[in-house]
């Protein structure tokens, strides 16, 4: 990398910090955070929307629809990305569209840069990750000031300690989890209630829905989220980092269909 791109590059990630830091500092982040332990998911994205407006990116992987349902009923101008890798099923395209249409959510999708590696899945998942989801989210959170996602702690053991807001020291942006206290029954409740389809391929024993190349269905009883990178010791594809989330390569008692 040129050393000018870095300088930039650092420049750039100490003014974002400086402006969340003007937002609220750490220690009011972990305050709100503590304070939204019991809190519903609507309420904590109703806090994002009156604190951030404008300033607010939410992410989806659209595995399931509970957090489009949930941001379009709290904040429903709040944009919701998409990032096709290029390597999503079809299903998943479909299914994200089909909110679009019928939710009227606010979808925009983002795509990786026209020069990515072909393929780099077969032998680097870690630069294809990088290339084709860590790039994109970062390209989408430019000017932004709060990211949410639908990040949930029995997601894997790696998420367990994932607070509900706090700072994304990597993008300089404050990162919401508003679901990130709830278990697979709660989902499973509220999409029951307010009757919201499930992902084409949810009954075909895709338990977790990633990227066609590294993920697979699994038996019943299987944890879901063991479908991703199977058989390989990676679990996490780089864009959850630096919270109470953490780098970790066990696969054991993986749940959880709601983010990549
Ligand atoms: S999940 Fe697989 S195909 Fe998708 S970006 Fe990562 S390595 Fe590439």
């Amino acid at each position: 990398m040129e050393i000018w791109t870095f300088l930039i590059g650092l420049l750039g990630f100490c003014a974002r910090l400086a402006h969340v830091s003007s937002d609220l500092d750490l220690e009011g982040l972990e305050q709100v955070s503590a304070s939204f332990e019991h809190a519903h998911p609507l309420d904590i994205l109703r806090w994002a929307g009156d604190t951030f407006g404008d300033d607010l990116l939410v992410t989806a992987s659209f595995g399931d629809a509970v957090l489009a349902h949930l941001v379009n009923e709290a904040i429903p101008d709040a944009e919701i990305v998409l990032l096709d890798t290029g390597y999503l099923f079809a299903e998943t395209v479909w299914f994200a569209e089909r909110l679009r249409r019928d939710l009227r959510i606010n979808l925009r999708v983002v795509h990786p840069l026209g020069d990515v590696e072909p393929d780099q899945w077969q032998h680097d998942p870690d630069g294809c990750c990088a290339a084709r989801k860590v790039e994109p989210l970062e390209r989408a959170l430019a000017g932004r000031r709060a990211w949410i996602t639908g990040l949930r702690r029995t997601d894997s053991p790696t998420r367990t300690d994932a607070p509900i807001v706090h700072l994304d020291p990597f993008r300089g942006v404050t990162k919401i989890n508003p679901l990130a206290t709830w278990s697979d029954a709660d989902v499973a409740d509220y999409s029951e209630v307010e009757r919201i389809p499930a992902h084409p391929l949810s009954d075909r024993g895709y338990g977790s829905v990633g990227c066609w190349p590294c993920t697979r269905p699994v038996a019943p009883g299987e944890d879901p989220r063991s479908g991703r990178w199977s058989g390989t010791t990676k679990t996490e594809c780089g864009l959850h980092v630096g919270g109470g989330e953490r780098r970790g390569a066990s696969t054991s008692g993986l749940r959880g269909r709601g983010t990549p």
